[in-house]
């Protein structure tokens, strides 16, 4: 049982926390107001967790699961918002996630670059994607390593119906701001290398609950917060 099921001002509490932090961390290190947009990772949270958002003025919502997206789109097909894929893509969901996403996070793979494209419907418009790098290197992770990013960009560059958007990272959690940084700053710089005036992957995809500023404080356009909104997800027993 969520918290918000017994009183429905805790997400709007929190929410509005979670805005706090975000707009000292832009004042602190110098980036302009309202320069970075918040994801609300709903991923495991009931369909009214979401509806309390919304409500609260949250427009983005985050979702690593498809099917239960999914159902839970189908449970608010009325609501305005928005649904990011932030999950593995996986093959025999590309249609789905083309179909029923208006982001996707964690493109990594060329097999999914190219079905996402031949399955996005023409009339949805081409599907903004962040780029997964995994900085750390360890096999169990998914992302791109950065050396293959430059030959991932060209490969994509055929594909019209993906719009190249930037990159997204996951990096481990680390104690302290200076550790938590060192990744944020190695994806800028990765972004800085690559970036040119046709593709300037301007969105850098990173930060969650624990390391939002330290995101913030290299450059993160997106930040995607789960726990400090909704509270501790349901374990999926
Ligand atoms: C779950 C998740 C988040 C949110 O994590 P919190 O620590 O709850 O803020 C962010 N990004 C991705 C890719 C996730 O899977």
């Amino acid at each position: 049982m969520g918290e918000h099921t017994n009183d429905g001002s805790r997400i709007a509490d929190r929410l509005a926390r979670v805005r706090e932090r975000i707009a000292a961390a832009e004042a602190r290190y110098g980036r302009p107001a309202g320069s970075v947009a918040l994801l609300a990772v709903s991923k495991v949270q009931p369909a009214a967790a979401i509806v309390e958002a919304q409500e609260a003025g949250q427009i983005a919502f985050g979702e690593s699961y498809v099917q239960e997206a999914l159902d839970k789109r189908a449970a608010l097909s009325e609501l305005p918002v928005e649904w990011h894929f932030i999950g593995r893509v996986q093959t025999n969901k590309t249609r789905d996630i083309a179909a029923r996403f208006d982001w996707v996070h964690g493109l990594c793979d060329l097999k999914h670059a190219r079905r996402l494209a031949q399955q996005r419907p023409s009339e949805a418009g081409p599907l903004p994607v962040c780029v997964q790098i995994n900085l750390s290197g360890e096999a169990s992770k998914a992302g791109l390593a950065p050396e293959a990013l430059p030959a991932f960009l060209d490969a994509c560059a055929e594909f019209h119906a993906l719009q190249l958007r930037g990159l997204m990272t996951l990096p481990a959690p680390a104690a302290d701001l200076d550790a938590q940084r060192r990744p944020f700053v190695a994806l800028r710089e990765l972004r800085d290398r690559v970036a040119r005036p046709d593709l300037p992957l301007e969105t850098l995809s990173m930060g969650m609950t624990a390391d939002l500023e330290a995101a913030i404080a290299e450059g993160a356009t997106i930040v995607r917060v789960g726990t400090a909104i909704f509270g501790p997800r349901p374990s999926k027993a």
